[in-house]
């Protein structure tokens, strides 16, 4: 029967139709997902590279702070020379070993300082690389998306046009019904009676129904899942399928 025919068609259409937009629907979840990983990235490096600015100014307040304390034992044994008196002398050493011992300190805080400072100038390289990634991986599909954005919409007109096409060859009722029953029936509205049985629901089918179908002279639905039955010969099914 033609409009058994049509109907198969029509729901091809219709699942491809569905298909396209399940497949632009899921797009703007994708690109928020995409995102939030870059947004994520990002903020991972800009805090390394904080942590890595931070360090990085401790590193030269320390090497400042021991210049000075030098600079300070410079002149203090310039004054040492032009000291007469012994009392002075000695407490002018004194201030001297005191300055140097405060030095040796403040070198090894420096050490500390330099240690962490290559780790986190190490950290700072992988958060970049990691942004890097994560950067050419969005752009990449943004293009991706937005090429596949602008056929979208051709595509789906393209098949809407089809279904108009395919929905003019039947009766406007029976498209309302067929389009009420594919939404219910998870794309599947049109399905094959097969062996006395429906092949969606598989419930049998009575002989008196199934000798009906066997005609095509009209449409009928499934008792149990209401979905359009066609004719398959049993043989016909097992090779088919
Ligand atoms: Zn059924």
């Amino acid at each position: 029967m033609e409009q058994v025919r049509f109907l198969i068609e029509m729901q091809e259409v219709m699942s491809q139709a569905r298909r396209l937009e399940e497949e632009k629907r899921k797009i703007p979840l994708e690109v928020a997902d995409l995102k939030s990983l870059f947004e994520e990235r990002e903020a991972a490096f800009l805090s390394a590279s904080q942590e890595f600015e931070a360090l990085r100014q401790q590193r030269r307040e320390k090497e400042r702070e021991i210049e000075e304390e030098k600079e300070k034992v410079d002149k203090a044994k310039v004054k040492l020379m032009a000291i007469k008196t012994n009392k002075e002398y000695y407490a002018m050493l004194k201030e001297i070993e005191g300055t140097r011992r405060t030095n040796t300190a403040r070198e090894e805080e420096l050490l500390a300082v330099l240690s962490k400072h290559e780790e986190a100038e190490k950290r700072l390289a992988e958060r970049k690389a990691e942004l890097d990634e994560v950067t050419a991986k969005y752009r990449e599909r943004m293009v991706e998306i937005e090429a596949r954005m602008g056929s979208f919409d051709q595509d789906i007109a393209k098949i809407l046009d089809r279904k108009r096409q395919v929905a003019s060859k039947l009766d406007a009722g029976l498209v309302r019904r067929f389009e009420m029953i594919f939404e219910r029936r998870e794309g599947l509205a049109i399905i094959a009676a097969t062996n006395y049985s429906c092949t969606g629901c598989h419930m049998n089918i009575s002989p008196q129904l199934f000798n009906l179908l066997q005609r095509e002279d009209r449409i009928h639905t499934c008792p149990n899942c209401n979905r359009i039955l066609y004719y398959v010969a049993a043989e016909d099914k097992a090779s088919g399928e």
